[in-house]
């Protein structure tokens, strides 16, 4: 279990991380989710005990995280900053061996992952003749070679193209099968929504939104309704509880404060031609932090 109890970080005067607390339990995949310099990478260092927490403690399985038992981590940093001038074979060598693997357990691993990522013709070749996309996959490996029980992702997903995201999904879901923890971070709050069931959302270092997904969605109460046909705006947007109307390229998507509001809007509907869609979904990740913290912001 990894527990993040009120753990607080200052940097200087700035308050990074705010009187977080979460819990991750074995099999959970827990996404930290959060604008630039929300706090993410600090909680990450935290719970990797490179740094000491100004308040409150974080302790996997029970203790601090240190040399005794980083081994049964893995953590792959934010920055794509691989050691460039040296092979992928030279590399997992170097870092396996920090985990205190034997090197034919390394090479063994290593080729497996190889053939799992599609790479395995750059086993001999130097990380910096590499793509992007690819080293960041053998810093994915570095951080899972040693098949552990904690992986902490800082942005595993960012930069990826939709198939490589597909690929990196199916190895952490993998991991979480065996029972292993596993904590992301990402800015992109509407990408992990299917991927992750438990999350925080850090804004400037607080939880604005924390808890199981569907629970954060049904306690926000408003929807969206998507319709596609012959209606006409002005009317929807005087039925009680609509709130918003927008017309875009797929149809018409009605914003309404919630679900019992959906009746009228149907009811509405069904007086009109042509209808070929009409859906009641739920509001957005994105949507409902907008909603709480009150701005948009460029990335999320
Ligand atoms: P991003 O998505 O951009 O990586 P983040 O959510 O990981 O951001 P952090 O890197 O944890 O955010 O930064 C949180 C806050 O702490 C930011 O305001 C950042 O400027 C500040 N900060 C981070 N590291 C330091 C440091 N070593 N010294 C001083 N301030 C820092």
């Amino acid at each position: 279990m990894l527990e993040v109890k009120d753990a607080k970080m200052m940097y200087g005067d700035l308050v990074a991380v705010d009187h977080l607390t979460f819990t991750i339990k074995p099999g959970d995949i827990f996404g930290l989710l959060g604008t630039n310099g929300a706090g993410k990478t600090t909680t990450f260092r935290m719970i990797m005990g490179l740094l000491e927490p100004t308040e409150g403690e974080v302790l996997y399985n029970g203790e601090k995280v240190g040399y005794h038992n980083v081994n049964q981590i893995g953590y792959m940093i934010e920055e794509r900053s691989l050691l460039t001038k040296i092979t992928v074979k030279e590399l997992m060598l170097y870092f396996g061996q920090l985990k205190d693997m034997e090197p034919n357990v390394i090479l063994e691993r290593l080729d497996y992952w190889l053939e799992r990522f599609n790479i395995v013709e750059y086993k001999n070749k130097k990380i910096k003749e590499l793509s992007k996309g690819n080293q960041q996959k053998i810093q994915f490996i570095s951080a899972i070679i040693n098949n552990p029980n904690l992986l902490v992702l800082d942005e595993p997903f960012s930069g990826l193209d939709p198939i490589n995201t597909e690929l990196f999904v199916e190895v952490i879901r993998d991991f979480q099968k065996n029972g292993s923890m596993v904590v992301f971070s990402s800015h992109q709050l509407d990408h992990v929504e299917s991927f992750c069931e438990e999350i925080v959302v850090l804004e400037k270092g607080k939880a604005v939104i924390e808890g199981r997904i569907d629970q954060v969605k049904k306690d926000f109460k408003k929807q969206n309704i998507h319709i596609v046909g012959d209606v006409d705006v002005e009317k929807l947007k005087a039925i009680p509880g609509v709130f918003k109307v927008i017309e875009n390229t797929n149809g018409i998507i009605v914003k309404i404060e919630n679900e019992d509001v959906s009746k009228a809007v149907f009811d509405y509907v069904k007086t009109c031609k042509h209808i070929t869609k009409y859906d009641v979904e739920q509001a957005s990740l994105s949507e409902i932090f907008v909603a709480k913290v009150g701005h948009k912001h460029e990335e999320v």
